[in-house]
């Protein structure tokens, strides 16, 4: 029976990460990063804070379809009040959450600078806010602020908060190194120093990227006892970014000195689903992957062909520090495509579609998916026209109509009492069985207008796409200059709350957004299994 002890991973993704400059979630962003994390199978995933404004809010009022544990994030209750009279908590205490995550200074500067309060207020407000959490039926975390700058000033003190939380009840007291500047052997000392006070086994590290070493900080505290991690996807987060989980898991799974000594809940099947993942975040932040990430950017395996490159097809392991393919990544030396080929069909299944290892129409398929990511379109973020694609080579998709032509022009033009106004109008025409069908929609942009045309009238098909909605749109200039090519990425959901993404690219944005429409439109016929 295995010896090693449970490590936790806490996904704070939708709260820290949204700090990172330049990014926003909306809900519905959330709800796609929520089911990213459950793919992988983070235990804990922290939604934000309930109460505090109007998405967070939102998503606590969701129904709840997710795996992981979910926890709301606030402050303990503020000095001078009690826990029933502070209205920040007790909306934190009533949300649909599975725990509450305190967050409480733990520096004496910050509490006297900051809080304005006395040391033995702040460790009440701690001991009161971790003790409602439980009489409410939820699990306990408290993250200490500033937690290493603040041991390095006063031990004493910075100890006691956490031994504050600890006494109270908390299942998790975790340490921040909220500043970043920590360095690994700090934070390894300072950990194993305080699991003299607290036990390893309720204390996590939450790290922050400032001297990029909030993997290795994160490493170290486990090292050093802590067994729970926090840190986000890609490593986003305020400054320099948290500590990065895509990162963190595989060194944590491969990697023997992690590996016999503790145990995710990550399994095989989620780690292999690692590298899609993280290509897929990047795309829902529209941005483009870091090819050079470790373990899951396109460069990571990559061997520039040469002297390494036959050693390398006979003997990997002499050139890879891991296998490649147990993180869903590619070799990319091979231009064999038997590695592209074996990803391709467990994509292909991954979609439901059965398929014989050697039907000859895979190697079709694979040369148009390659001739076509060199062109710009990414599958990783639109699965739904990866299918498409996939079901038409291998024949199972019926052809149920032709776009003829269409045409959309923009008027922009000043209106009765004299404001600057723009309106959209298209025309599309169709053909199905033969007949053609032409509708015209208007719309406040050109895509608005073409989608509006589109869905108006799709002949014996229309009572099939009623309920289709558009719910996001995203568009990515690939390559700067004159040669600019536009990616376009369009979610879309039904009433039964399945959502979808398709995608276009074309160097004009009408033609890109059309095409990524009719996927939309297609994908909805196949789903609801419509006939030719
Ligand atoms: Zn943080």
């Amino acid at each position: 029976m295995s010896k090693r002890e449970r490590l936790f991973l806490y996904d704070t993704t939708l709260r820290d990460g949204a700090q990172t400059p330049g990014i926003d979630f909306s809900l519905e962003d959330k709800l796609a990063i929520i089911a990213l994390l459950d793919e992988v199978g983070i235990d804990w995933i922290e939604g934000g804070y309930p109460g505090a404004n109007q998405t967070d809010t939102a998503l606590f009022a969701q129904p709840r379809k997710m795996k992981a544990a979910f926890a709301a994030f606030g402050m303990t209750r503020r000095p001078g009040r009690s826990v029933s009279n502070d209205p920040g908590l007790q909306d934190l205490l009533q949300s649909k959450s599975d725990a509450v995550c305190f967050v409480a200074k733990s520096w004496d500067y910050h509490v006297k600078v900051a809080l304005k309060t006395t040391n033995d207020e702040n460790l009440a407000c701690i001991s009161d806010s971790i003790t409602s959490a439980i009489a409410a039926g939820k699990q306990a975390m408290l993250d200490c602020e500033h937690f290493f700058d603040g041991y390095k000033a006063n031990p004493v003190y910075a100890v006691a908060c956490a031994r504050a939380a600890h006494d109270a009840g908390a299942r998790w007291i975790i340490l921040c190194d909220t500043n970043g500047g920590t360095l690994p052997h700090e934070v390894e000392e300072i950990v194993r120093a305080v699991t003299a006070e607290v036990p390893g086994s309720h204390l996590g590290i939450h790290a922050h990227n400032d001297t990029e070493q909030a993997v290795a900080n994160s490493l170290a505290a486990v090292r050093a006892g802590a067994r729970q991690i926090q840190g986000t996807l890609n490593g986003i987060g305020e400054r320099c970014g948290n500590a990065n989980l895509v990162s963190l898991i595989p060194t944590l799974m491969l990697k023997p000195a992690y590996a016999e000594l503790v145990e995710t809940g990550i399994t095989q099947l989620g780690l292999e689903r690692l590298t899609h993942i993280s290509r897929a975040f990047d795309e829902l932040l529209n941005r483009a992957p870091n090819r050079q990430a470790p373990y899951v950017g396109e460069s990571a395996f990559a061997t520039k062909a040469g002297i390494h490159a036959s050693a390398l097809l006979k003997e990997p392991e002499t050139y890879e520090h891991v296998p490649p393919q147990v993180i869903g990544n590619n070799r990319r030396v091979l231009v064999s495509d038997q590695a592209g080929k074996s990803n391709l069909i467990s994509e292909i299944e991954r979609a439901g579609i059965s398929v014989d290892k050697a039907d000859p129409r895979l190697d079709t398929l694979l040369r148009e998916v390659k001739e076509r990511e060199t062109a710009g379109y990414a599958y990783d973020a639109a699965p739904a026209s990866f299918q498409i694609m996939a079901r038409r080579a291998l024949g199972s998709v019926p052809n149920f109509f032709e776009v003829d032509s269409f045409r959309v022009s923009v008027e922009h033009r000043h209106n009765a009492v004299g404001e600057e106004t723009s309106v959209a109008e298209a025309v599309v025409k169709t053909i199905i069985d033969g007949e053609r069908i032409m509708s015209v929609g208007e719309g406040n942009g050109p895509i608005n207008a073409l989608d509006t045309a589109l869905r108006k009238d799709l002949g014996k098909y229309q009572a099939r796409i009623e309920d289709l909605e558009l719910v996001d749109y995203k568009v990515r200039i690939l390559n700067g200059g004159t040669g600019a090519i536009t990616r376009v990425l369009i979610e879309s959901r039904d009433r039964t709350g399945e959502r979808w993404f398709t995608i276009g690219v074309s160097p004009n944005i009408v033609d890109a957004s059309f095409e990524a429409l009719i996927d939309s439109v297609t994908y909805k016929l196949l789903k609801e299994g419509a006939g030719p």
